[in-house]
C-alpha cells in the first residue's frame, strides 16, 4: 500500500497524469495474471484460455502465474498489493466473495481493494468419488455419508475456494461432517482421487468433465439448477433431495485498486474478445460452461455483483459456523 502510495506520488510530482501515461501505452511489456489456485486445476484453466486470446488482443503475452494457498486469498492478497499499472492482474472466482465472512483476519478488502475489471463465467460443480467408491448413485452417496461420517474424506482447496463452499454446503444439507483434506487447488486434489488417497470431491466442471468422460473418477451430481448440457445424464443435487442446492463458481478479472479506469477499460474491452472468440466458446461448452451474458460483463456490472455476492453469502456462512483465521 505504501509502495502504491509513493508510485502515485512520484507521478503526480513529475506532472504526468498515471491514467493519461499508463492508458496510451499499455500494454508495453507482459502482463502477469494471477491464479491463486495450483496449476491444472479448473481456475487455472478459465484463466489460461481466457489469458491466450487477450494476449492476441493487448499484443502483448499474458502470463498466468499459480500462487495456491489458504484458499485462494494468498494469490489474492498479492495482488491487492501490488502497484496498479495494470501489468500485474488476478482472475478470482466466487471464493472473493466467501472470504469475508470466512476469515476472521482477511488482509484485503475485496471491496475497496482491487478494480473489478469484468466477470467471465459461472462454471457448475460436479459432485465426484474416486473410482472405487461403494454408492453408485448421489443418492446412495448420501446415505453413505450420513452413515460414514468423519470416515470419508473430502478434498477441497481449503478454506474459501470453491470445493469448500460446495462441500460445505452439501455437508450441512446432508446433515453430516465429513474429514476436510486441504490442497493448493482441485488440480492435486484431483490427482489423489483418480489414485483413491481420497473419497470425495466437489468441483467446477472445467476440472472434472474430462475424468468424469474418461471414466477415472465416480460423477454422481451436478450442483446447478438445471442438468448441464455436456453431462446431461448426471442428476442435479435437487432433484437427488437436497432441497434448495444451486451453486455456480463466477470468475471475475482483477487489478489492483487504484489502477487507471483506462487501463481497466482496455482490459476489459480485451476480456469481451476473449469471451466472444469462437475457440474459446467452444472449449467452454466442451467443460460444461459458457461466456458470461454481454449484459453481465462491465466492470461496472462485476462491481455491483461482487457487492451482493459478499452480502449473499455472509448469513449462509455465518449459519454454517465455520470460520478461519
Ligand atoms: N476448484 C478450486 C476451488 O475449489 C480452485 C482451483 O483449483 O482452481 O476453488
Amino acid at each position: 500500500m505504501k509502495l502504491k502510495l509513493a508510485a502515485l506520488a512520484v507521478a503526480t510530482v513529475f506532472g504526468l497524469s498515471v491514467a493519461g501515461a499508463k492508458a496510451d501505452t499499455y500494454p508495453n511489456r507482459a502482463v502477469t495474471v494471477v491464479v491463486p489456485f495450483a496449476a491444472g486445476g479448473p481456475t487455472d484453466t478459465v484463466a489460461r484460455l481466457v489469458a491466450e486470446s487477450m494476449s492476441k488482443s493487448l499484443g502483448q503475452q499474458v502470463i498466468v502465474e499459480n500462487v495456491g494457498g489458504a484458499g485462494g486469498t494468498r494469490g489474492a492478497g498479492q495482488v491487492a498489493k501490488a502497484a496498479p499499472d495494470g501489468y500485474t492482474l488476478l482472475i478470482h472466482h466466487i471464493g472473493m466473495a466467501t472470504a469475508p465472512s470466512l476469515y476472521r483476519k482477511l488482509p484485503f478488502n475485496v471491496l475497496t481493494d482491487f478494480e473489478d475489471a469484468g466477470l467471465i463465467t459461472a462454471v457448475p460443480m460436479t459432485v465426484i468419488g474416486k473410482p472405487n467408491l461403494e454408492p453408485k448413485t448421489v443418492v446412495e452417496l448420501i446415505d453413505f455419508v450420513r452413515k460414514n461420517k468423519e470416515k470419508v474424506t473430502y478434498g477441497n482447496a481449503g478454506v474459501g475456494s470453491a470445493s469448500h463452499l460446495c462441500g460445505m454446503l452439501f455437508m450441512s444439507k446432508v446433515g453430516a461432517q465429513m474429514t476436510t483434506v486441504p490442497y493448493q487447488g482441485t488440480g492435486p486434489a484431483m490427482n489423489d482421487l483418480i489414485g483413491g488417497q481420497i473419497d470425495v470431491m466437489c468441483d467446477q466442471t472445467t476440472n472434472t468433465t474430462g475424468q468424469i468422460k474418461a471414466g477415472k473418477v465416480k460423477a454422481y451430481a451436478v450442483t446447478t439448477k438445471d442438468r448441464v448440457k455436456s453431462m446431461p445424464d448426471l442428476p442435479t443435487l435437487q432433484e437427488s433431495g437436497l432441497k434448495d442446492f444451486e451453486v455456480a463458481i463466477w470468475h471475475g478479472l482483477y487489478a489492483p485498486k487504484g489502477t487507471p479506469k483506462e487501463v481497466v477499460d482496455k482490459l476489459n474491452a480485451a476480456l469481451n474478445v476473449a469471451l466472444d472468440d469462437p475457440k474459446v466458446i467452444a472449449r467452454f461448452a466442451d467443460l460444461g460452461t459458457e461466456p458470461e451474458p454481454k449484459d453481465r460483463r462491465s466492470p461496472a456490472f462485476h462491481k455491483e455483483f461482487l457487492a451482493a455476492e459478499v452480502a449473499k453469502w455472509k448469513p449462509v456462512i455465518d449459519a454454517a459456523g465455520v470460520y478461519a483465521d
